[in-house]
């Protein structure tokens, strides 16, 4: 494996504003950006499309497992955003709907699934400058990042951003609903058996529930030029 030269870990619960943030950071110090919970949601609607969630959402996991070796779940780099296809379709818009949302949960505490998407996340940063978000991007896939941010913000704000994303999206839903469901997402990635989320303990806290994004920015401008010496 090529270790990248440098990798920023962004960790925090569901809707902290993780991928909004990385992404600016990457694009203003000009890092590589990898989303990990697309792979996760990219595994979960693999899943769906293939009759492996019931009703009731219990996880065909035998099936599921007898199928990731021949999963072709990629990343690929178009006008410098990172876009998730499944084989050869582009499945960045499926893939944010709340439906998966419902669903990813109980498919990223399958053990066999992280692997699967461990080694995906390990071979896609391989040298260069990442950054990548996730729930254990800090403590399990890159445990020695040079630099480890930890996401958090109230409950009802990250609700609000969700439930504004779906609704600019044209997907209907009450805010209970997306409150309800970040929560129990939070609930289920925190107890789960294999790479629990949790803040690792070299990671700085960013707490963004009164912040705007320039101040996110100017926030992180100075972790990054003191630590690599990096302007952007
Ligand atoms: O970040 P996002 O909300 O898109 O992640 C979707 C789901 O993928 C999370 O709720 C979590 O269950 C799973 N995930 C994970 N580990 C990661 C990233 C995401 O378990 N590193």
């Amino acid at each position: 494996m090529i270790i990248p030269d440098i990798i920023i870990a962004v960790d925090g619960c569901s809707s902290t504003g993780k991928s909004t943030f990385a992404k600016m950071v990457a694009s203003a110090f000009g890092f590589l950006y990898l989303d990990s919970g697309a792979m996760y949601r990219g595994v979960t609607l693999f899943a769906m499309e293939g009759g492996m969630i019931a009703e009731d959402g219990a996880v065909d996991t035998l099936r599921l497992l007898d199928a990731l070796d021949g999963l072709d779940l990629h990343f690929v780099n178009e006008d410098g955003a990172t876009k998730l296809y499944l084989g050869e379709r582009c499945i960045e818009k499926e893939i944010r709907t709340l439906e998966v949302s419902s669903h990813v949960s109980p498919v990223s505490a399958i053990g066999q699934v992280r692997a699967f998407v461990d080694s995906r996340l390990h071979a896609f940063s391989q040298g260069g400058r990442v950054i990548m978000d996730g729930r254990d991007i800090g403590t399990t896939v890159f445990p020695a990042a040079e630099l480890k941010i930890f996401m958090t913000a109230s409950d009802e704000v990250r609700a609000q951003r969700r439930f504004d994303e779906l609704a600019a999206k044209g997907e209907k839903h009450t805010f209970e609903e997306v409150l309800a469901n970040l929560r129990e997402r939070d609930y289920i990635d925190s107890h789960r058996e294999v790479s629990p989320l949790r803040q690792a303990e070299d990671a700085f806290v960013l707490d963004n529930t009164e912040m705007t994004m320039h101040e996110e920015l100017v926030w992180v401008q100075g972790l990054i030029q003191g630590r690599f010496g990096i302007l952007c």
